[in-house]
């Protein structure tokens, strides 16, 4: 089963990893990245995640924002940067709805 919506990756344990054009790409701790978009009303369905993220290469080197050709769906590594993640509670209560 592959995730569709970041709540899916958090649940299933994948690790989101947006790829620029230019090789650059950071893959990203699931939970965190989910709780950062909820938080702020963001469609979590992956094909709009993509379209949130920009490179940070790009930016310093063309001043401008350039998105990622595609999303990653990964393994989950210790490398991974991890946003501030909900309580427990809270993930509880959304995880619930998984299917
Ligand atoms: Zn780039």
């Amino acid at each position: 089963m592959r995730p569709t919506h970041l709540l899916d990756a958090a649940g299933l344990g994948y690790a989101i990893k947006p790829v620029c054009e230019c090789g650059h790409s950071v893959a990203f701790d699931p939970m965190g990245l989910w709780w950062h978009f909820e938080r702020r009303g963001w469609d979590d369905h992956l094909p709009k995640v993509r379209l949130r993220f920009w490179c940070v290469m790009c930016r310093s080197k063309l001043r401008r924002k350039v998105r990622p050709i595609r999303l990653e769906v990964v393994d989950i590594s210790s490398n991974d940067f991890t946003l501030p993640r909900p309580d427990e509670r809270t993930w509880k209560k959304y995880s619930r709805s998984l299917r």
